[in-house]
């Protein structure tokens, strides 16, 4: 079938002199001069409410971009109802339509919403230029394009048929509304979330987390000016409790999802659980949750690539991907030289506002995530096992900023080892050299999830060794690579056990999820 040839959207490298630098300093700009103030979308309606909430970047809280309009029940209900609405013109519009509609958006971020979409991302989310450019520009363009690509063989994949029979394989959207519930720390997901399923004929009510509604905002302009029909994405701002309510207990819930906490992801399951007789059909239940990031080092490692591994890995976006390094197990061989590196590229990182684009480093989301992690480096300058290397210092005056911190814990179950921090603290434990196999099975079990991962050796017997010992430890695993940093179309990303359903973002396994195929067979 003749459809563009999905290509990864090249990243710009904003040099100083460039002319897309340039341009996104102007947007940056003249997002900053205006206080814009954000209405939900629902059906045709711009829903604007008395309660108007402050937006403002988290590494200076004190200046507001503008205000988004907080919802209530009311508005989940009247989402759901424009989205039931839109429901049939959607589906029976041919897929080929939809695919262009799609392709059209993609084609308006990687072009003239590309400085926009990535200033939203810098101010209201604190990304340097560079993280903005390859999740609100790139990865954005990819999971629209990519899918576009899986979703054109899906709805050609037809079964044998023998002399007399014709058998064919219908793709239904699922019976009823999809749920999307999204992320801060990826505008990429934000928007791929609601996208996949709406590709697929179906219709969804969005609700992203409160810190990125700035963002989505843009996302939803690019899909309005694509031409996604009114009701067939309806995006609402109302608090987690207060949507779920009214979402998981319609009879045309038909699936969510979601990407977030997995705490949040259990209480949705349990909740979808309990409610499982009042829904027409199952619902799909697709989710990545957390991650307890590892990277492990075989004493054959090189210690340079591994320090770079280790900082980047753990500190890009202020460790708060889901996939960012959060712990490291590293031989005695070869500790010296990588803690000389660490300490050496740690103390380089400039940390600051996004608006300077040499600051490498900016601030963590909000406050809650700022005292969150605060306390675990608190609790970690308190403990014996525990040691600062690197960092530790923090500061909220202007903006949430924390110092990439370096804890080295002697005890490899200590608290930071294994439980998720989103934030930027790594934990490293040194090992025995010659305990390998040890480690490996102290990587696989002291944490719940199973994201991300990275072995570094140049011995490729201990490199094949690691990787079949940890086999179920992470759905994506890189050798001799930081664990961050997946690309649509290369690296389809997602990782199982407490890190989620592994229906991999950005593939023909997740849009698969938003169909239910209809088997017909007819004799002649
Ligand atoms: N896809 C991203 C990466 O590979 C992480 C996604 C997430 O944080 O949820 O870094």
């Amino acid at each position: 079938f003749n459809v563009p040839v999905p290509k990864n959207e090249p990243v710009l490298s904003y040099e100083p002199g460039s002319e897309e630098r340039k341009k996104l300093k102007e947007a940056i700009a003249e997002a900053r001069s205006k206080k814009i103030e954000i209405p939900m979308y629902i059906g045709s309606e711009e829903v604007r409410t008395e309660n108007k909430v402050n937006i403002a970047p988290p590494h200076d809280h004190q200046h507001v971009l503008g205000t988004y309009n907080l919802g209530n029940a009311s508005h989940v209900q009247t989402a759901i109802d424009a989205a039931l609405e839109a429901k049939e013109k959607w589906t029976n519009l041919s897929w080929e339509h939809r695919a262009s509609i799609f392709l059209k958006a993609a084609d308006l971020i990687a072009g003239p919403y590309r400085a926009k979409i990535n200033a939203a991302t810098m101010l209201a989310q604190s990304k340097s230029a560079y993280q903005a450019e390859i999740d609100s520009a790139c990865e954005l363009a990819d999971f629209l394009r990519f899918n576009v690509g899986y979703m054109t063989e899906i709805y050609q994949q037809q079964p044998e048929s023998a002399a007399g029979i014709w058998n064919r394989v219908e793709q239904r959207p699922l019976e009823g509304f999809v749920f999307a519930l999204t992320p801060f720390n990826f505008t990429a997901i934000a928007g791929n979330l609601p996208a996949a399923p709406a590709m697929m004929g179906n219709t969804v009510v969005w609700k992203p987390s409160n810190t990125q509604i700035y963002s989505a905002n843009v996302i939803m302009e690019i899909f309005k000016a694509a031409g996604v029909p009114d009701g067939v994405i309806n995006l609402i701002y109302v608090d987690g409790p207060t949507a779920g309510d009214v979402i998981f207990n319609h009879p045309d819930f038909a699936g969510i999802h979601f990407t977030g906490s997995t705490g949040v992801f259990q209480h949705i399951w349990k909740t979808i659980g309990e409610n499982i007789h009042k829904y027409k059909s199952y619902p799909r239940i697709v989710g990545e949750t957390g991650g307890k990031d590892f990277i492990v080092a075989h004493k054959s490692a090189d210690a340079r690539e591994l320090a770079t591994a280790i900082v980047r890995g753990a500190f890009e976006y202020q460790g708060q991907k889901c996939s960012a390094a959060s712990r490291a197990y590293i031989p005695t061989n070869l500790w010296d030289d990588v803690k000389k590196y660490i300490q050496e590229d740690v103390k380089s990182i400039n940390m600051g506002g996004v608006e300077d684009f040499t600051n490498f480093f900016n601030a963590v989301i909000d406050e809650k995530s700022f005292d969150k992690i605060v306390n675990y480096i608190e609790e970690a300058k308190k403990s014996d096992s525990v040691e600062v290397i690197a960092g530790g210092d923090y500061d909220k005056s202007q903006g949430y900023f924390i110092q990439p911190t370096v804890l080295l814990s002697s005890d490899p179950e200590y608290v930071t080892m294994c439980e998720e921090i989103f934030g930027p603290v790594i934990t490293i434990y040194v090992y025995d050299e010659n305990k390998y196999e040890e480690t490996l099975t102290l990587v696989d079990s002291t944490s719940p999830y199973a994201l991300t991962g990275a072995i570094f050796s140049r011995d490729r017997y201990a490199i094949e060794f690691g990787a079949k010992k940890l086999t179920n430890a992470a759905g994506n695993f890189y050798i001799n690579d930081k664990p961050t940093g997946a690309v649509v179309g290369q690296q389809p990303f997602g990782g199982g056990r407490a890190s989620g359903t592994n229906d991999k973002a950005g593939s023909m396994i997740n849009l698969l999820r938003w169909v239910s195929p209809r088997t017909i067979k007819e004799t002649f």
